[in-house]
């Protein structure tokens, strides 16, 4: 079994907010090691992707809208991978629960998280939710020339180029 990793989106209402550096300070108290980190656009599909499992929500079009950046003017997100025991939970856990206003006071989400008078959620951050979610999300986030770490089997495509198999 691959080494356990989580997926992280420092979200465009941190990044609009001067909030990113305080969000890699927190996760860097963790026993983890990050071996992915990138400043990328979102494009439509892949946030779609991405949120596929909350297709059906209300909220399905105005949460692709925040995570591509559009209700704060900033046109990207911050994408990490960080490695190490149980680093699914150990990063929910420093996130605190979604809703900022239910999130433990002392987590990422609780302390710097709000809910706007139009009522969007700025919770500062994606975490990957279990194994199978991070798996399927750092592969569609990165490639794997892009991790510091062989997470998950990878083929070699043209020239240097590996894709995940
Ligand atoms: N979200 C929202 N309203 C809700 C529930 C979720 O706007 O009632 C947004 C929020 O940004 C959340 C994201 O949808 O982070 C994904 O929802 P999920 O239930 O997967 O929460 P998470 O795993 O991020 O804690
Ligand atoms: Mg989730």
């Amino acid at each position: 079994m691959a080494e356990h990793a989580t997926l992280v989106l420092i979200k465009p209402d941190a990044i609009a907010r001067g909030l990113a550096g305080a969000v890699l300070s927190r996760l860097e108290q963790l026993p983890l090691k990050l071996i992915g980190a990138k400043v990328t656009r979102v494009s439509q599909e892949l946030a779609e992707v991405h949120y596929q499992a909350l297709r059906d929500k209300p909220f399905f079009n105005e949460l692709i809208q925040h995570i591509r950046g559009e209700l704060h003017h900033v046109e990207y997100v911050l994408a990490l991978v960080y490695a190490g025991p149980d680093a699914v939970a150990a990063v929910r856990q420093v996130a605190g629960a979604t809703n900022p206003e239910a999130a433990s006071p002392t987590s990422l989400r609780g302390s710097l998280g709000r809910m706007t008078t139009k009522g969007v959620m700025e919770n500062i951050l994606h975490a990957s939710s279990d194994d199978q979610e991070a798996r399927r999300e750092i592969t569609l986030w990165f490639r794997p020339d892009e991790l510091l770490m062989p997470l998950y089997a990878s083929k070699p495509i043209a020239g240097q180029m590996r894709v995940w198999e």
